[in-house]
């Protein structure tokens, strides 16, 4: 039922994942003066931060560094952490209606798009996604098995994610050891065989969608020379035009950068990492042991389209690269969640700049809100967040104030805290995970890392138990 919740101070808000999308959000509402508001956030994993700690890559510290504005975030007394509380299954829309009169949810893209092609489930085929959790300690990834024995590794896309990937599979031992990439993933990487990787663009370098100083970054590898090839950073008539006629400044830059890597000159680094232009997948070949073995590649040519896009077109040309590990990088893609009406083409939730809508009625529905990825795609960078959630917020207040809100039945803190106490006792404060965050940096200090991560969940309940323990005996003894 919707009624007017305005008077009712404060409204409660309830944001469903913490990571920047859901952090700026609450930020926002923290900030505003039209009506006082107590927010609680609610994460299935014990950590907070999202694609901060587990997407963004482990050695790329200066961006991880945005956490602590978070942590900012999170010390109003009007905010509250739940971590390794799980949407669906501690905690569903029934009880999200019964005590708050807002939700938001902020749950990101976790799943990758396919492409497609025969041979795409072959050993050895994974998504960026699984590689970038596995390397950067998420739980849920921590035991996949990635064959780093391969000498030759394919990524298909050219987005920064396919530049993330293909710079860890490059990085030496001492560039890795200064980073907080998960003990196993720097183990294992030590091992790596790994000496050529292909990052396959479908269409032409001025249409890469990696960014001019990730795709700088890749000439300054210690160990691995970025390599383009002259015939295919050629530019077309259309993407020469439309440079021209815009005057694409970046792009210009993108292509120098580009050019740069043609003069190649060997410098005796003992990985290659190619990168290339107009060239699709269409096949991934495997052995007799179901094993990736090859990857088959069309030529593509440009062309224009109505609209002025410029997209690939398939030519008569083939090639086939050797390769035992291929990484598909086109892009994240959202999850559906119970009870939230979900655009599954798009993968996002239905909404309208961040109102959700029941796509039968095209109305919005009462009280729910949706911002980050789970509301535009994957695009955009840690800061397109903040921006996309003062969208959000924007609705909410005009909302509020026309007294558009649910109705909690069960309106007061505790209420929340008494439910998630019985339905997922383990759950994490935010006052917890300072506490793991400290004991992490404090790991990682012996090693001279900045942190090494904990990426078992027991562990880390392990690990905050003991720390209690050690805390409450001191305490005890200074009794005695
Ligand atoms: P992205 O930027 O959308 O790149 C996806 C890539 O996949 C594009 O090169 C795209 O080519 C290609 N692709 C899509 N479908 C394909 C297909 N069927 N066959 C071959 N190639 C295909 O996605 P992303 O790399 O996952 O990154 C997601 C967002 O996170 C981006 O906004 C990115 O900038 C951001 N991010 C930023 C950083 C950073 O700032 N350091 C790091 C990581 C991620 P087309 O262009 O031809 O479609």
């Amino acid at each position: 039922m919707v009624e007017s919740a305005i008077q009712q101070r404060p409204i409660r808000v309830a944001v469903i994942g913490s990571g920047p999308a859901g952090f700026y959000a609450a930020d926002h509402l923290l900030k505003q003066t039209e009506f006082d508001c107590e927010i609680d956030m609610f994460d299935k994993l014990p950590t907070p931060h999202g694609l901060v700690r587990l997407g963004v890559a482990p050695d790329h510290q200066k961006i991880k560094s945005v956490a602590r504005v978070y942590d900012k975030i999170a010390s109003n007394p009007r905010f509250r952490f739940f971590g390794y509380v799980e949407f669906g299954k501690h905690i569903d829309i029934r009880d999200l209606e019964r005590h708050y009169h807002i939700t938001i949810f902020a749950t990101g893209a976790q799943t990758d798009r396919k492409l497609n092609i025969p041979g795409e489930n072959f050993k050895g085929s994974h998504t960026a996604t699984e590689f970038v959790a596995w390397y950067n300690g998420h739980p849920d990834y921590a035991d996949i098995e990635f064959d780093l024995s391969q000498e030759n590794v394919a990524i298909v896309g050219v987005g920064n994610v396919a530049v993330d990937v293909a710079r860890i599979l490059c990085r030496g031992e001492e560039e890795l050891k200064q980073t907080d990439i998960a003990n196993y993933a720097l183990e294992l990487l030590k091992r790596s065989k790994v000496r050529n990787v292909y990052l396959l663009g479908r269409r032409g370098p001025a249409q890469a969608a990696f960014t001019n100083p990730e795709v700088r970054e890749l000439g300054k590898l210690s160990d691995a020379q970025a390599i383009t090839y002259a015939e295919e950073i050629k530019l077309d008539e259309h993407s020469r035009k439309e440079i021209e006629e815009n005057k694409h400044n970046v792009t210009r830059k993108k292509l120098d950068i580009l050019k740069s890597y043609s003069e190649f000159q060997n410098k005796g680094r003992s990985r290659r990492l190619h990168i290339r232009f107009l060239v699709s997948p269409t096949e991934i070949i495997g052995d007799e042991d179901g094993n990736v073995a090859t990857i088959r590649l069309v030529k593509n040519e440009l062309h224009k389209m109505k609209d002025g896009s410029i997209k690939p077109r398939p030519t008569e040309e083939y090639e086939e690269i050797k390769v035992g590990l291929v990484f598909r990088s086109i892009g994240y893609q959202g999850v559906s969640l119970p009870g939230v009406p979900f655009d599954v083409k798009r993968g996002v939730i239905h909404n309208e700049k961040g109102r959700i809508v029941d796509p039968d009625s095209g109305n919005a529905v009462p009280g729910l809100y949706a911002t980050g990825w789970i509301k535009r795609g994957s695009t955009g960078v840690i800061g397109t967040n903040k921006q996309d959630s003062r969208e959000t917020v924007d609705y909410i207040i005009l909302d509020v104030k026309k007294g558009l809100t649910l109705n909690p039945v069960q309106a007061e803190r505790r209420r929340v805290e008494e439910l998630i106490s019985e339905r997922q006792p383990d759950y994490l404060t935010y006052e917890d995970w300072l506490r793991l965050d400290e004991m992490e940096k404090e790991r990682g200090k012996e090693q001279g890392r900045p942190r090494i991560k904990y990426t078992r969940i027991d562990e880390m309940l392990e690990a905050l138990r003991n720390e209690k323990m050690d805390v409450d005996g001191i305490a005890a003894n200074n009794i005695k």
